[in-house]
């Protein structure tokens, strides 16, 4: 058996072997928090690649999963969930240091990784289709079937938990996979690789590659041997891949970013709203799709509003992801200026700084936690996705002032409604243009919850049992018995 881990080198995990990247090139991968160097990874290239599709394509073609007995499939998927528990201590700690997240954060992922793959494992044998009826002569069955090889693209703000995502229903499906990783935190990921090992996937079913997104992952979208494309990232890259996809007619899913919107009313439990907009725009530093980017607010509590939110991010506990804190840093010195650069220009265009504003007086890459107030709902700062600890405060008066702020973006991937009034929380609820309305809570809801954008967040849905269809495709077979 091949290791993955040698000579300090975290490898790539090809038709069922742990590998080396092409030429020696490695990939060094350090730590936000203190911007210490973790490990090196070797990097994927072509020769990798072109391994990973062929062994994909061929266990494909002899049916490792697709054939496999549907109850064997869900045994094999729970003892994948169990080997992803028994690396998650390790693992935990690696994924803390690379992506800078605390360790409890690091730790869950690997948690609902392995839960994706219980919940998934749970209905492999129940991918069932349906007899039509046309009338005596006929006997006709839809099914669904796997698509083949499944390429995707993971980003790095929840690299394990997102390759699970995509990964536990595929295989469920009776797909091959080839993940990418990301390549500013890939080896949590990579370890995926030792646990899928343990758990005995036929080789070749899955590869691990990592690889740089310009590089191998473009080449990756682009081959022919791909049937299928999932990607959870940027718009940009999103779509450049569909760009890549249009030739050869692959289909995507697309989990692309957000501008999400809480609207606050004045009959608002306010410590409810305030729990929520900790974990909204300050869990993992900001940087999850579906954060609280924006909060509207009724204008007879929006000072009050502003005032408690500043307080709650001025209060955060900051730290290294190892010692727990509430808040921690942003994944790399790249995205840190970024996220300070589009707040300095929203601040010179007149915005107000109710908490923080700038990076934080220490080592490592930390944003204060940043509270905007009175904010231009059409302004970049309002628009773009910034992907930090920074939110943006703006009155309203009306319901339909609010819906029409919230919906008022490219993108539309989830919403939240605070709010004692039922009849009004489910009003909102139909006129958000979101994936996903949060009432009271945001991030209500978990692995079961359908879960995906509508505009430029994105289509498709991952999550749930709707998720399993976007990894199956329908035949129809009709039979004449006529003759
Ligand atoms: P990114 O688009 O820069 O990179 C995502 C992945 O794409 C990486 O693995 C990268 O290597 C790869 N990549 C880059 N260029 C590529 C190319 N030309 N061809 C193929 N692959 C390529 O995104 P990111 O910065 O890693 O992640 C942050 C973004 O992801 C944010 O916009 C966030 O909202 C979004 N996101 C969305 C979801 C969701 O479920 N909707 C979840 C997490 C993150």
């Amino acid at each position: 058996m091949s290791e993955f881990i040698k000579d300090g080198l975290a490898r790539n995990f090809v038709a069922g072997q742990w590998v080396d990247g092409e030429d020696g090139h490695v990939i060094a991968v350090s730590d936000p928090g203190d911007n210490s160097h973790v490990a090196d990874c070797a990097r994927a290239g072509e020769k990798q690649l072109s391994q990973a599709l062929d062994a994909a394509q061929a266990s494909f073609e002899r049916g490792d999963l697709a054939d496999m007995n549907p109850q064997a499939r869900a045994g094999l998927m729970h003892r994948i969930a169990s080997e992803i528990r028994n690396i998650a201590d390790e693992g935990a700690v690696v994924l803390c240091r690379e992506s800078g997240k605390a360790l409890s954060a690091a730790r869950d992922e690997f948690e609902e990784a392995a839960q994706y793959f219980e919940y998934y494992g749970g209905v492999a044998d129940k991918i069932e289709g349906k007899c039509i009826p046309l009338g005596p002569d006929y006997v006709d069955y839809a099914s669904y079937e796997p698509f083949g090889v499944s390429a995707q693209i993971v980003p790095w703000n929840f690299p394990v938990s997102i390759a699970g995502r995509s990964l536990a229903p595929a295989l469920a499906a009776g797909n091959s996979v080839i993940v990418k990783s990301p390549e500013l935190d890939p080896i949590g990921l990579a370890m995926l690789g030792m646990a899928l090992e343990r758990a005995g996937v036929p080789e070749g079913a899955v590869s691990i590659l990592n690889g740089v997104g310009p590089d191998i992952g473009a080449k990756l979208v682009e081959s022919p041997q791909v049937n299928q494309i999932v990607f959870t990232g940027s718009v940009p890259t999103g779509q450049s891949i569909l760009r890549a996809a249009a030739g050869p007619v692959t289909p995507c899913l697309m989990e692309l970013g957000g501008k999400s919107a809480a609207v606050v009313f004045d009959d608002a439990d306010l410590d409810v709203f305030i729990s929520s907009l900790k974990s909204g725009i300050f869990y993992n530093a900001g940087q999850v799709c579906s954060a609280m980017a924006r909060v509207l607010v009724h204008r007879s509590i929006y000072d009050q509003a502003v005032e408690r939110a500043a307080e709650l991010a001025n209060g955060l506990r900051v730290g290294h992801g190892l010692e727990e804190p509430e808040h921690t840093p942003v994944i790399s010195a790249t995205q840190l200026t970024g996220i300070e650069n589009m707040t300095s220009r929203a601040v010179a265009a007149g915005v107000r700084i109710a908490a923080g504003g700038m990076r934080m007086d220490r080592d490592g890459c930390f944003m204060a936690p940043t509270i905007l107030a009175d904010v231009d709902p059409n302004s970049p700062i309002a628009q773009d996705e910034i992907f930090g600890p920074v939110t943006c405060f703006t009155p309203f008066d009306t319901e339909a002032e609010a819906i029409s702020m919230a919906n008022g973006t490219e993108f539309g991937l989830v919403a939240g409604v605070f709010t004692r009034d039922l009849a009004r929380a489910h009003r909102m609820a139909r006129k958000l243009r979101a994936g996903q309305v949060f009432v009271n809570e945001w991030f209500a809801g978990g692995i079961s919850t359908p879960f995906g954008g509508v505009g430029k967040s994105g289509f498709g849905r991952e999550k749930g049992l709707e998720a399993l269809y976007n990894y199956v495709r329908t035949k129809n077979v009709a039979i004449s018995l006529k003759g």
